[in-house]
């Protein structure tokens, strides 16, 4: 057993994020300014898209997002309910109804083949979320998108990275909304980014960010114009200069934390591969390169004499972290209620409900780190057989 604990998740610090930071502090300008531009310059760089925009977190993103589109009261926004509370609450924050579509029990992604039967009148946009960093089928999702005229809208707080087809998630999106919290694959220590493809909406969701004003305090700044009139009521949604610091040192990162992340995630197939209680993630194939945000196993629950917690609960006294990734939204008490769904209603997402638990998987941790963990599980399988 390790002897020190393994948290479910860190960041990856070092030198260069704390320079940013300090530099930033030096400088005298802490909040949205030249760094929180140039992280959405280079962002908007790395995953080859037209638009950027650097807002306060993902939720933030997914909310503006959906407001640019017009959404809100007497819309539908089709869902997945296995996602986390920011998917479902952005559209209900609109006005707008989330109406969820179960997800396939292989990839626990929303299921395609049941998108059609959903789809109303009153149908504005589908908001796909892209599970534990494996890509959604988005041929099929786009082509029933286009069939009824729908936006699609994409959560790709687990996607930082992920490729369909070849092409990043966000790429060639409405919208993508990326999360910078410190679990996700880099972290701004909070922070999101919204992606698109469409310039003309650039300025609107802008203003939106910060406070509905017509232009932003840096420009002003700069130019020594007067401006700063209200032409919508906006939030407080951006990104401060000390985030986007920090935002761009990661960046720089990237690509070797999700190659760290994928080498750990082919060592946990490998090795846990033989134990017939637990199910693996999907591996992910040529059209769908996953960014390895999570790895979910599932219990099986006929093999093993422990629920769920009682599992997490087992590995954490061997000094492993896991998290929960997720309860599907419908078992939640406001999603039961405001909206009178029960279990059997998404009856995958409620049974992977009981089943997942997600190993620790960041770029922090070393080869030996990724070993304990399987000998955690191995060990924690082996004593609770049926
Ligand atoms: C983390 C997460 C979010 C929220 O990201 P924030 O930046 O914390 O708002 C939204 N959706 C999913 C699927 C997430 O995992």
């Amino acid at each position: 057993m390790r002897d020190r604990f393994l948290p479910f998740a860190q960041p990856l610090l070092g030198d260069e994020e704390l320079r940013a930071v300090l530099e930033t502090l030096s400088s005298g300008w802490l909040t949205m300014g030249p760094r929180v531009e140039a992280f959405e310059e280079a962002f908007r760089h790395w995953v080859g898209c037209e638009v950027a925009i650097a807002v306060s977190s993902a939720t933030a993103a997914l909310h503006l997002a959906l407001l640019s589109l017009g959404i809100g009261t007497g819309d539908e926004v089709i869902t997945t309910p296995f996602t986390f509370a920011s998917t479902a609450n952005a559209i209900v924050l609109t006005g707008a109804t989330p109406v969820f579509v179960d997800v396939d029990d292989s990839t626990l992604d929303i299921d395609p083949e049941q998108i059609p039967a959903r789809i109303t009148a009153a149908t504005k946009a589908i908001l796909v979320v892209h599970f534990a960093g494996r890509p959604c089928d988005m041929a099929r999702i786009e082509a029933i998108a286009a069939a009824h005229g729908l936006h699609l809208v994409e959560d790709a707080a687990h996607a930082l990275g992920a490729r369909y087809r070849g092409r990043r998630i966000g790429a060639a999106s409405d919208w993508a909304a990326f999360s910078f919290y410190p679990t996700k694959n880099i972290t701004a220590a909070e922070g999101g980014m919204l992606v698109g493809s469409d310039r003309s909406r650039l300025r609107e969701v802008r203003e939106l960010r910060w406070y509905g004003l017509s232009d932003d305090v840096w420009e002003r700044s700069k130019t020594g114009r007067e401006g700063g009139l209200v032409v919508r009521p906006g939030f407080k949604y951006n990104m401060s200069d000390l985030q986007a610091a920090l935002g761009l040192a990661q960046l720089r990162r990237l690509d070797d934390f999700n190659a760290t992340r994928k080498a750990h995630a082919e060592l946990y197939t490998e090795r846990l591969g033989h134990l017939e209680e637990i199910r693996l993630p999907e591996p992910g194939d040529a059209d769908h390169e996953s960014s390895w945000h999570l790895f979910v196993i599932r219990l099986d629950r006929s093999r093993l004499t422990l629920d769920r917690a009682a599992f997490r609960a087992a590995l954490a006294e061997l000094n492993v972290g896991t998290g929960y990734q997720f309860r599907s939204l419908h078992l939640h008490p406001y999603y039961r209620e405001r909206f009178g769904l029960e279990a059997g209603d998404f009856p995958v997402a409620a049974g992977a409900s009981d089943e997942v638990v997600s190993l620790p998987l960041y770029p922090k941790m070393t080869e030996r780190d990724v070993l304990d963990v399987v000998e955690a599980v191995e060990d924690v399988v082996s004593r609770h057989r049926v």
